[in-house]
């Protein structure tokens, strides 16, 4: 069972903004070496699961663990330690930055346990390794000819490849995902989803997704959950989850 293997597990998570309830008893996972999809409509509770995940919110009820490690109400750092990465819905690099720096950050924040978008000063005697991390990141999504550019200058889909190389030279061993292909059009999401698959496959890593597009899904998605109104209201392969009617309501309206 997807439970029983190392990674994620969500059990009955809920969380609420003060009287709305933003997810409704939530209970599913993501294990390392696999990728996960979660989809559904906009509000349906996708980034607000991202949030508890990675700390940045405290869940009303449900239990959050990693490798069996409770993480619940853990510090993001301590999250961070164990392993778990992730990028934004909404892009987030320091423009003024070069792209280099921006990926160095990701292994910094990793070593300190901090989020990426912190600033932070290397420790002495971990410069080599960080900026070793940050070459080999840069190679794996193609970004070594703009290592020099300020992050502000590129294109949508360059900076999203910043973001991916950043949290992979955090060298985590899950990562959260929101959104990453948002604002690329066919081909550059085409690419991105190639290049997701070949990090899997290399880095033996694992990877929780959220994404709107089905066609990313599934060519992508090992398995995927359907929020709406932040409620699951299916589970299953990618094809089960295309083929649903239940789905093909709430999400694609038809
Ligand atoms: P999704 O990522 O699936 O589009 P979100 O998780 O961002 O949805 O939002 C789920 C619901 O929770 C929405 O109704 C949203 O308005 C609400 N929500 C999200 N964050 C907050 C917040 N910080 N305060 C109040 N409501 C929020
Ligand atoms: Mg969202």
């Amino acid at each position: 069972e997807r439970k029983d293997l190392p990674g994620l597990n969500i059990d009955g998570l809920t969380i609420r903004f003060g009287g709305h309830t933003a997810v409704n008893h939530l209970t599913m996972s993501a294990p390392i070496g696999q990728v996960t999809g979660l989809i559904g409509p906009n509000g349906a509770g996708k980034s607000t699961t991202f949030n508890a995940c990675s700390g940045s919110l405290t869940p009303a009820e449900g239990s959050i663990t990693f490798d069996g490690v409770d993480l619940t109400k853990a510090p993001e750092s301590k999250r961070a330690h164990l392993g778990i990465g992730r990028t934004f819905q909404r892009i987030e690099l320091f423009d003024s930055l070069t792209v280099r720096e921006n990926v160095q950050l990701g292994r910094e924040a990793r070593l300190a346990g901090t989020s990426p978008i912190t600033q932070l000063l290397p420790r002495k005697g971990e410069r080599a390794m960080v900026a070793e991390a940050a070459e080999r990141a840069m190679e794996q999504c193609g970004i070594l000819d703009v290592a020099g550019a300020r992050a502000g200058r590129l294109s949508t889909g360059q900076r999203r490849l910043v973001e991916l190389a950043r949290a992979l030279a955090g060298d985590f061993r899950l990562l959260l995902l929101d959104e990453p292909s948002s604002g690329l059009d066919h081909s550059e999401s085409d690419a991105f989803t190639a290049l997701l698959r070949q990090v899997v496959a290399e880095n033996g890593i694992g990877i929780l997704i959220v994404e709107h597009d089905m066609n990313v899904i599934s060519g992508l998605c090992d398995y995927a959950y359907v929020l709406d109104f932040g409620q699951l209201i299916f589970e299953g392969l990618p094809r089960e989850v295309l083929s649903s009617e239940i789905v093909r309501k709430a999400y694609l309206g038809t």
